[in-house]
């Protein structure tokens, strides 16, 4: 099972999503369970002050250290009591990408991972300096709070949980699973606007889907994101189809397909 404590000043920000959909039912299933600890129950004051002014002055409100150690010590004492041990991951743009190798890790792992989500400006400095955390960035642009990067890391972590997706085979050519993006997918029915589905899935020849399908991967993540391509050690019949690809001029090869199949 997959132990999650997320650490937030806004729970109803991290809350409602997790009663929803795939999340709700894995937790259903006893396959992850996420517990939301508002930071205000572990101030000190009548006001539950959880922020303050920042030193030296400037914008923002800062997150106040002392909240947040508390925290951390009542989680470390029940995880050390149920005999757990912990990880702490602290959402910041200062840290390291988050990828889909990194969900993987996340999904494996059998400590309690505790998400503490800062807000405002940031959090006082000390904490970081106290508790090391594990710095994990979700992209290069700056949100409001870790809150949202808490939930990115818990669905991307949760759905490679075994038996969390109704159909495992959802995870075997989904993008990045094997560094390339996912072929396109089309539904009922065959013609939509004037929009046709291409021939070859509707042939009902698997191999040749098959292979559409892989070649429709290539040439996505060659027009898309080339980066996932170099250093990779292809195999002779992604080497084939993508030299196809290039022979054919990927990027008509791309407008083309979906009427020639
Ligand atoms: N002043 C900070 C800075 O310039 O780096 C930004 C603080 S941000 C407004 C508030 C909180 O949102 C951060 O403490 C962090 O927890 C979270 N956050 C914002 N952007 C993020 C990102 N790209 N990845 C992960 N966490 C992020």
């Amino acid at each position: 099972m997959l132990r999650f404590d997320v650490l937030t000043l806004f729970p109803d920000m991290i809350s409602p999503v997790l009663g929803q959909s795939i999340l709700k039912r894995a937790q259903e299933k006893g396959l992850l369970d996420v517990r939301v600890h508002n930071l205000r129950d572990f101030t000190e004051d009548r006001h539950k002050t959880a922020d303050d002014l920042p030193y030296g002055g400037g914008a923002g409100m800062v997150m106040k250290a002392e909240p947040i150690f508390r925290a951390i010590d009542a989680l470390t004492e029940e995880t050390q009591a149920d005999g757990d041990e912990m990880r702490l991951l602290f959402p910041t743009p200062h840290g390291r990408p988050f990828s889909q190798d990194y969900a993987r890790r996340l999904a494996e792992e059998r400590r309690r991972m505790v998400i503490l989500c800062g807000h405002y400006e940031g959090v006082d400095e000390r904490v970081r300096t106290a508790l090391s955390p594990e710095e994990v960035s979700v992209g290069d642009y700056v949100l409001t709070g870790g809150e949202l990067p808490a939930l990115i890391l818990i669905d991307a972590a949760a759905r490679l949980v075994p038996g969390v997706l109704g159909d495992p085979d959802s995870l075997i050519e989904e993008s990045f699973s094997d560094s390339l993006l996912e072929y396109p997918h089309y539904t009922r029915p065959v013609e939509v606007r004037g929009l046709g589905v291409p021939e070859v899935l509707l042939s009902g020849h698997h191999e040749v889907i098959r292979l559409w399908r892989r070649k429709q991967a290539l040439c996505s993540t060659y027009l898309r994101r080339p980066d996932l391509l170099r250093d990779r050690v292809l195999t002779s019949e992604d080497r084939r189809l993508l030299d196809e690809l290039i022979s054919e001029g990927v990027s008509t090869v791309s407008m083309r397909s979906g009427e020639e199949g």
